[in-house]
C-alpha cells in the first residue's frame, strides 16, 4: 500500500518539508512526554494486568499503607543513581510530589502556636508552592515571598520554612538552601535531580528531600511521589497527613509505580537515564545553535560538573529554558515569543521580571521540533534578516 504519512502536524506535502504558516509552538507545560518513546521500546516488560480482585484491601498485609517492595526499589533506584542517600531515612509516599509539598510544610509548621511558620521560596520559583500554600489559609502556615527578604529577619520565633529546588524550575540552578540557623526548615525539591537533565555531583543528603516518578519515569499521571525524611518526628506527622488527607497512595498506583521502577532499575539501570540525557542534550545543542547568533534572545549557561552516576564532566541539559529577551522594546517577552508563533510560560508568574519566559523542553519530540523551527525563523529575521 501507500506509504503513511507521518508528518508531524505543523509539516505537510509529500516530504514534510512545507511548514504551515499558521502553527504554533505551544511549550507551555512541563508535561514530560519525552520519555515516551522509552516506554513504546519496553512496552511489554511494563505492562501491567490487574485481575478484578487483586489488591482490594485498605491495607497491605502488614497493615500498612505502603508497600514495602516499592520502598525497598526506592532505596535501590537511589544507590544505582547516587542522587541521594536513603540510609537512616524514613520514606513516605505521596499523590505525586504536590501532595508531599503541603504535607512537609504541615510538619514543619508549630501547632496551636501564636506564631504562625513563614514559608519562602528564592525567585525564580515554582508557583506551586505559593499558591498552594495560600490556598490552605492556614493558621499555621503563611506564604511571605522571596527568601532574600527573611535573610535578616529578627524574628528567632516562628520557623522559616524554605522551598529549595535543585535543579530548579524554571532556570535549572542546583539551588542550595539560603537560610541558616535552629529556626530554618528547608524542604528539598528533588523533582528534577536526575541524569536526564543535571549531573549528579553528589548523593543528596538533607533532612527532608521529595521526589518524584513525574520526571523520572515521565509518568506524571499516575500521581506518584515519595519524600525522604530524616527526623522520626516529621515522618509521623507527615505520614499522618496522608492517612488523614486520602488514607495513602492509590494502591493501584503502587503498583504500577512498582513495574515501572522495576524496568528502570533492570539490568545496570541505566537505560531509561542514557535515553534521557541522549535527549535533553541533543535538544539543548540545537537550542544552543538556534541561539547562538541572536542579539535578541538569550540563555543563561551553566558550568560543566563532574557526574558520579556516567563518571564523566557533563553540562546541565534542563527541563526548562529560562529565555532572556534582551532588549528593552522585547520587555514584554511571552507578547514577543507569542506573535512568533511560540507559547512558553511568562517569568512574572515565577516571580521574575517580564523579560523572561519559560520554555518547556520535555514534551514531544514533535514540539519541541516545532520550537526549534520556530526559534529559527525568529532569529534569522534579526537585524532585518542579514
Ligand atoms: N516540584 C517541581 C519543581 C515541579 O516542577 C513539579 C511539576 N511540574 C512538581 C514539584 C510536582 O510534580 P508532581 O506532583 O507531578 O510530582
Amino acid at each position: 500500500g501507500s506509504p503513511v504519512c507521518e508528518c508531524n502536524t505543523c509539516f505537510g506535502g509529500p516530504d514534510c518539508s512545507q511548514f504551515s504558516a499558521s502553527c504554533v509552538a505551544d511549550v507551555d507545560s512541563g508535561d514530560p512526554l519525552f520519555l515516551e518513546p522509552f516506554w513504546m521500546q519496553h512496552a511489554a516488560s511494563s505492562a501491567l494486568l490487574v485481575a478484578g480482585w487483586h489488591r482490594m484491601s485498605y491495607s497491605f498485609h502488614d497493615h500498612s499503607l505502603i508497600s514495602k517492595e516499592l520502598e525497598k526499589l526506592i532505596r535501590k533506584l537511589h544507590a544505582i543513581v547516587g542522587n541521594a542517600n536513603t540510609t537512616g531515612r524514613f520514606i513516605v509516599f505521596g499523590a505525586g510530589s504536590t501532595q508531599l509539598l503541603n504535607a512537609a510544610v504541615h510538619a514543619l509548621s508549630p501547632h496551636n502556636s501564636s506564631a504562625p511558620a513563614k514559608v519562602v521560596a528564592t525567585i525564580p520559583f515554582y508557583p506551586v508552592y505559593k499558591s498552594q500554600t495560600d490556598f490552605f489559609r492556614s493558621v499555621d502556615f503563611q506564604f511571605v515571598g522571596d527568601t532574600s527578604l527573611w535573610t535578616n529577619t529578627s524574628d528567632t520565633t516562628s520557623n522559616l520554612i524554605e522551598f529549595v529546588t535543585a535543579p530548579n524550575n524554571p532556570d535549572g540552578k542546583l539551588n542550595k538552601a539560603v537560610l541558616q540557623g535552629p529556626s530554618a526548615k528547608p524542604i528539598y525539591d528533588h523533582a528534577y535531580y536526575w541524569p536526564h537533565f543535571t549531573p549528579i555531583p553528589a548523593p543528596a543528603d538533607e533532612d527532608l528531600m521529595i521526589f518524584t516518578i513525574s520526571k523520572l519515569t515521565g509518568h506524571a499521571g499516575s500521581r506518584f511521589g515519595w519524600a525522604l525524611i530524616k527526623d522520626k518526628d516529621v515522618y509521623e506527622t507527615m505520614s499522618n497527613y496522608m492517612s488523614l488527607n486520602v488514607d495513602g497512595v492509590s494502591r493501584d498506583t503502587q503498583l504500577r509505580a512498582l513495574k515501572l521502577l522495576k524496568v528502570v532499575t533492570q539490568g545496570r539501570g541505566r537505560e531509561i537515564f542514557e535515553f534521557g540525557y541522549k535527549t535533553m542534550k541533543d535538544r539543548w545543542e540545537k537550542l544552543n545553535k538556534a541561539l547562538l547568533m541572536s542579539r535578541r534572545f538569550s540563555v543563561e549557561e551553566s558550568s560543566p560538573q563532574y557526574c558520579t552516576f556516567s563518571g564523566k564532566v557533563k553540562r546541565p541539559s534542563p527541563a526548562y529554558a529560562w529565555l532572556k529577551c534582551e532588549k528593552e522594546e522585547d520587555k514584554e517577552c511571552y507578547r514577543v515569543l507569542k506573535k512568533a508563533g511560540i507559547i512558553g510560560r511568562n517569568g512574572t508568574l515565577f516571580g521574575a521580571d517580564s523579560s523572561y519566559v519559560r520554555l518547556s523542553l520535555i514534551k514531544t519530540q514533535d514540539d519541541f521540533d516545532i520550537l526549534l523551527h520556530q526559534i529559527n525563523k525568529l532569529v534569522g529575521e534579526e537585524d532585518g534578516g542579514k
